[in-house]
Order: C-alpha cells, then sequence, then structure tokens
C-alpha cells in the first residue's frame, strides 16, 4: 500500500468521523452522549436549545445533571453506564420494565417533570438512553436523547381532571364518587372502621328552577357547592355532584356523632347565604335537607348499603319538613350500622 493510500484512507475516517459529529451536533432531537466514565463528549444543539446549557459548558465534566435539575443527582446514561438500572424506579416517574438483558438490545426509556434550571421551565421530559459498545463488546459511551412531552402531559392531566370533576361546580363528579366510595368501603373494612355519608338535596329547587331559571338555578347549584366545600375540610373526605341537585359528602373514619355534626354545619352554611327563594314552601330562602349514615363496615357488606340508608334518611328528612339533619334508623344489616 502507498503513503498516499493510507493517508486517504486516513482522512476518509477522519471525514466520517467528523460527519457523524457533525450529524449529531445538528440533529433536531435533543442529545448527549457520555464516556463509560460519565464525562460529557457531545452535548448537540437541539440540547443546548432544550436545557439553556451550552456545549462548552458541560463537555469533558460529568454536570449534565444541570440541565435538568437543581441538584446534583444521576441521569439515566449515566445509571446505564455505571450499571445501577435498579435505581431507576426511585428515580423517574414513569418507566419502561425491560430488565437489564434488554439494555443492550433496546436501552431503557422513562419519562420525569424536569425543573430544568438553565432554561427557567419546568418541563415532562422523555427519555431514551443506550449503550454503544466497541467491535470487542466493551462499552465505549451511552447515548441519551430527551423528548419535550410537557404539552401531552398537561392535556393528559387536564383530562384525567375532566373525566373526574362536575363541569358545574369542579366538585367531584357521580363517577368519582362512586370510586372514592368502593375504595373507601375496602379500606373501612380492612380497618374495621366506621364510614359515614351524607346525602344532601336541595329543598324545592324545581320551583327555584321555574322561579329564576335554568341559569338562575345553577348559579344556586354553584353556592351550595361552594358553601358544602368550605365545610368538608379533612383531606380524606370526599365532596360530590351525586346527580341534579343532589350532593354526597363521603367521611372515612368518622363515628356517626362526626357527621351529625358536619351534616348540621352543611345545613347552617346553606341557610347563611340567605339565596332568596319564594317558591319554597319551609323559608323564603334556599335550604337544604341531609341524610346521614354511618356503619361499621364488614367483609360481606355492600357499598350500595350505605347509599341506600343515607337516601332513607334523607326521605324522611323530606316528610319531616326539610330544611334538616335526619340520620338513618334502620336496623344493622351485614355491614354494622352504629346509628
Ligand atoms: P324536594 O324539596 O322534595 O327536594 O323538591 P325538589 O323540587 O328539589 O325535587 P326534585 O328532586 O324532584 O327536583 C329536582 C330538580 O332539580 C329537577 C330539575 O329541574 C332540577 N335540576 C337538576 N339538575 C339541575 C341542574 O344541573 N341545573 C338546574 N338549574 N336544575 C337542575
Ligand atoms: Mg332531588
Ligand atoms: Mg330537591
Amino acid at each position: 500500500m502507498t503513503m498516499r493510500k493510507v493517508i486517504t484512507d486516513q482522512n476518509q475516517v477522519l471525514g466520517e468521523l467528523d460527519f457523524s459529529i457533525r450529524l449529531m451536533e445538528h440533529l433536531v432531537v435533543p442529545t448527549f452522549v457520555i464516556d463509560p466514565d460519565c464525562r460529557v463528549i457531545i452535548w448537540n444543539k437541539a440540547c443546548e436549545r432544550l436545557t439553556g446549557l451550552k456545549a462548552s459548558e458541560v463537555i469533558g465534566t460529568r454536570e449534565h445533571w444541570r440541565g435538568f435539575y437543581d441538584s446534583a443527582r444521576p441521569c439515566l446514561a449515566d445509571l446505564i453506564a455505571q450499571g445501577r438500572t435498579a435505581e431507576i424506579d426511585a428515580l423517574y416517574a414513569e418507566h419502561d420494565h425491560a430488565g437489564d438483558d434488554a439494555i443492550e438490545a433496546h436501552g431503557r426509556k422513562v419519562e420525569n417533570w424536569c425543573v430544568m434550571p438553565q432554561a427557567g421551565t419546568r418541563l415532562y421530559l422523555a427519555i431514551d438512553a443506550g449503550p454503544i459498545f466497541d467491535e470487542s463488546g466493551k462499552l465505549i459511551a451511552v447515548v441519551e436523547t430527551l423528548r419535550d412531552m410537557t404539552v401531552q402531559k398537561e392535556a393528559q392531566a387536564e383530562l384525567e381532571r375532566l373525566a373526574t370533576r362536575d363541569g358545574l361546580t369542579s366538585m367531584a363528579n357521580r363517577r368519582s364518587f362512586d370510586e372514592t366510595l368502593n375504595t373507601e368501603w375496602r379500606r373501612a373494612s380492612r380497618e374495621s372502621r366506621a364510614l359515614s355519608l351524607l346525602m344532601v338535596d336541595v329543598d324545592f329547587f324545581k320551583p327555584y328552577n321555574d322561579t329564576y331559571g335554568h341559569q338562575g338555578g345553577d348559579e344556586c347549584l354553584r353556592q351550595v357547592a361552594a358553601a358544602m366545600s368550605g365545610v368538608v375540610k379533612r383531606a380524606s373526605d370526599c365532596v360530590a355532584r351525586y346527580g341534579g341537585e343532589e350532593f354526597s359528602v363521603l367521611m372515612p373514619a368518622t363515628e356517626p356523632e362526626g357527621a351529625r355534626i358536619v351534616a348540621e354545619r352543611i345545613r347552617a352554611a346553606v341557610e347563611a347565604l340567605r339565596l332568596p327563594h319564594s317558591g319554597s314552601k319551609v323559608a323564603d330562602h334556599v335550604t337544604v335537607s341531609i341524610g346521614v349514615a354511618s356503619m361499621h363496615v364488614s367483609n360481606d357488606g355492600l357499598s350500595a348499603g350505605l347509599v341506600a340508608a343515607a337516601d332513607a334518611a334523607l326521605y324522611r328528612a323530606k316528610h319531616e319538613g326539610r330544611n334538616r339533619v335526619v340520620m338513618d334508623d334502620s336496623e344493622p344489616g351485614p355491614a354494622t350500622q352504629v346509628a
């Protein structure tokens, strides 16, 4: 082989390397590469734009975390380079469940909220990282790519919120209430604790709509809902719009006397709104009737029994004159009623 050929080949190799590095640098996907010692060797332009951290500030250092977090911690690429993928679960909000065997073929995929201290914007990033080996199978680098998923994540969170909230009052909706009731019923059964439920119904609401119009009725429901939420403060309590002008309040670990006190506070708070109601036969303002049921939950009962008991108490509150709180007094069933 002539000297000229060797030089040409070398130039070609150098040219290809240069081309690959340029390609990586200008790739539209934010990408960085670390060596097996976790020092940054490539930090591309898109990564600079995403993180606000310049390649010149980070190349040759182990400080790449500065682009994403406000205190030192490993990035996904570091965990792969150091064989510490067991820590992924503790460090990321979401991750794939690929075992370590799959890393070589597919790398690992995670997602995380990142504070992005240089860019000054909190972002939800989808992060992929995979190892690169030489011909002998030795690890020579780890490549990490990032995708900004903030808009999608926020849209998903908003959809989830909409699916569980009532549009008019922003309270939990019926679907969310049913889920919470089942969860709390199981918990109360496990812990053998009391579970209390209030069913709250606006008195003479049909005439209210007839007098003040449907929009007036909607505004009234919003105000009643706000008054209820102002009374029920425990984080474990669930206030929901059960349907129409009926609301429900589920109170875990609450004995009948405590439930009665909350019910009376709700009744008084609605009355204190003094919303004029000329169509009511019990007052000149909007009032509510409340049925209260409490149960010590056992395994063989059904949560529907609690709702039925609170409904029966509400029915009595209506018949005994409205604008009042009535406790359930039905016979103890399989789920022991303690009122
Ligand atoms: P009672 O004192 O016995 O509870 O009498 P009521 O008139 O409130 O009785 P009922 O439960 O039969 O009437 C409920 C009415 O509530 C029927 C419906 O017109 C009205 N309503 C249900 N949902 C809404 C809503 O979202 N907005 C408005 N404005 N009205 C609603
Ligand atoms: Mg009703
Ligand atoms: Mg009503």
